[in-house]
């Protein structure tokens, strides 16, 4: 069992003045704030962070969309981190996701989904380091 995630509010979310709101979520749920900042991925840099999906058709409109403003990138604490925090932020399709999650809630579209959450401890690491450096982690 982890007790670390990593996520990022995304720029459609941060555009339409959600950070406080989905913050507010994820502080209830039950999350320590071990990372956070206000940060903008080059398309180069957001290419890197999703090259899983580099064969998939929609990896361009992806990283156009994840360079395309500023993000909140986070790395949260707390018991069974990665499996909960995927449950409180939903179905990636936000047609598809459950009520009193942060993607039904301000989530517009498959693409525009307004959160990230890392999908297994390992990358959860990975994509934290991406983003962090010892320094900024408390
Ligand atoms: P994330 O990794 O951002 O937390 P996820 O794990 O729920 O999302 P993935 O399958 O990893 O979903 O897809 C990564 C991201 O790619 C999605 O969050 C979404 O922004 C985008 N994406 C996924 N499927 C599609 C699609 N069919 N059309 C457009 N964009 C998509
Ligand atoms: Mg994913």
């Amino acid at each position: 069992m982890s007790n670390r995630t990593f996520t990022m509010i995304k720029p459609d979310a941060v555009r339409a003045g959600n950070i406080g709101n989905i913050l507010k979520m994820i502080n209830d749920a039950g999350f320590r704030i071990v990372a956070m900042k206000l940060s903008k991925m080059s398309m180069e840099r957001a290419g890197e962070f999703y090259a899983v999906h580099s064969e998939r058709p929609f990896y361009g409109e992806l990283c156009e969309f994840m360079s395309s403003g500023p993000i909140v990138a986070a790395i949260l604490e707390k018991d069974n981190a990665v499996e909960d925090f995927r449950k409180l932020i939903g179905a990636t399709n936000p047609a598809q996701a459950e009520e009193g999650t942060i993607r039904k809630a301000y989530a517009t579209s498959v693409g525009e989904n307004a959160v990230h959450g890392s999908d297994s401890d390992e990358n959860a690491a990975i994509e934290g380091a991406f983003h962090f450096s010892g320094t900024e982690m408390f």
